[in-house]
């Protein structure tokens, strides 16, 4: 078993070769290929054009992992949120979060994650496995089937802001992106694609040498080490110092939009002090812009959102600061689809 491959995982030349070692035309290798990252077939038997005998050769001596949807639910605000399951039986999730100009499509590197970050769901998951190139791919191709078919026109952003931490998962998000954003396959622009990340220095410094085109957002949720050490385990490794030198390395060498997240917890990190804390790491990153995001409940976590008043202060202290700042209402909440809310639970 062990020399069955991954279709997915062949580039057309490698394929082209395959076709030709069984003595079949290398234009097969092509219709092959469209049918793998053109039209987005979800098995050999969706391969119209090839002859059953070739389907069937191909089935033998690949594996071809596509994901299902195993459940769709739809929040009152528009909200769209998809259970997935893997070929091997793992569930994920992503959401899509229309609006007026954009479908953004939210999507998970992980199934589970491995930081436990204090205030979200899925960090109360263990890490079952890294998601394989292939399986993000199908998420987005998945989700922009289903925008297309709910708002009329395909997704037009995506966001790495589903489970699971993509720095963690490194290959398979930059394989996904090239895929995604590859003239035979999707041709998304990478301008439109950003990844969240907790913080991991190095892979940061890794994507700046690695001239990456996509954008990133970092979870900085708290403007200093002790604070953010207490909600954010990943600190103690990644404090604040060694993220603002891996962002400024990531901006010179790509020049590519940073966005700072911050998300509001009551009485934890939503003082003026805190405000003025956070104008001057603000200022040490070469970012432009804060999404402040409301904090979304979830069982078993102790925290609470800040309230508008202390929401309003923070951030007009932020904005009176020249700080460019957005407050992010969530979305989906009803279905539990919200950042950090994704958890697999309760779905019909
Ligand atoms: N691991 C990556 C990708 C997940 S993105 C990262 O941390 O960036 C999900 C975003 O939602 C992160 O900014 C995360 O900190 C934030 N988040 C997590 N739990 C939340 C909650 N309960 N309410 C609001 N935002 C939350």
């Amino acid at each position: 078993m062990s020399a069955v491959k991954n279709i997915r995982s062949l580039s057309l030349a490698e394929l082209k070769e395959y076709f030709e070692s069984i003595g079949d035309k290398k234009f097969r290798a092509i219709q092959a290929y469209e049918w793998l990252w053109k039209k987005n077939a979800r098995s050999f038997d969706d391969m119209s054009n090839l002859s059953l005998d070739l389907r069937k050769k191909l089935a033998e001596e690949f594996e071809f992992n596509t994901m299902t949807v195993d459940a769709t639910q739809h929040s009152s605000d528009g909200t769209l949120k998809s259970r997935f399951k893997t070929f091997d039986g793992h569930l994920l999730e992503g959401v899509i979060i229309p609006t007026e100009k954009r479908n953004t499509a939210c999507v998970s590197s992980q199934i589970g994650c491995s930081l436990a970050c204090k205030f979200c769901a899925t960090g109360l998951m263990d890490r079952k496995r890294n998601l394989h190139f292939d399986e993000i791919y199908d998420q987005v191709a998945i989700l922009n089937e289903q925008s297309e078919k709910m708002y009329g026109t395909g997704i037009t952003n995506i966001v790495y802001m589903g489970m699971g931490e993509p720095l963690l998962n490194y290959n398979n998000v930059l394989k996904s992106i090239e895929r995604i954003t590859a003239s035979d396959s999707m041709a998304m622009s990478p301008k439109r694609i950003t990844v969240s990340t907790a913080g991991v220095a190095k892979m940061i410094k890794q994507l700046g040498d690695d001239k990456v085109r996509f954008n990133l957002a970092l979870s900085l949720h708290a403007a200093n080490d002790e604070k953010r050490n207490t909600i954010m385990a990943i600190n103690e490794s990644n404090n604040i110092a060694a993220l603002t030198e891996a962002l400024n390395y990531f901006y010179e060498q790509t020049k590519n939009d940073i966005t700072l997240e911050y998300v509001l917890l009551q009485g934890v990190n939503d003082s003026v002090e805190d405000a003025e804390e956070l104008v001057k790491v603000y200022r040490k990153i070469p970012t432009h812009l804060i999404n402040v995001i409301e904090f979304n409940p979830v069982v078993g976590i102790p925290y609470l959102k800040s309230d508008e008043d202390t929401t309003q202060v923070f951030t007009d202290y932020l904005a009176k600061n020249r700080v460019n700042v957005r407050v992010r209402r969530s979305r989906g909440k009803d279905i539990d689809a919200a950042c950090g809310q994704l958890a697999n639970k309760n779905q019909a």
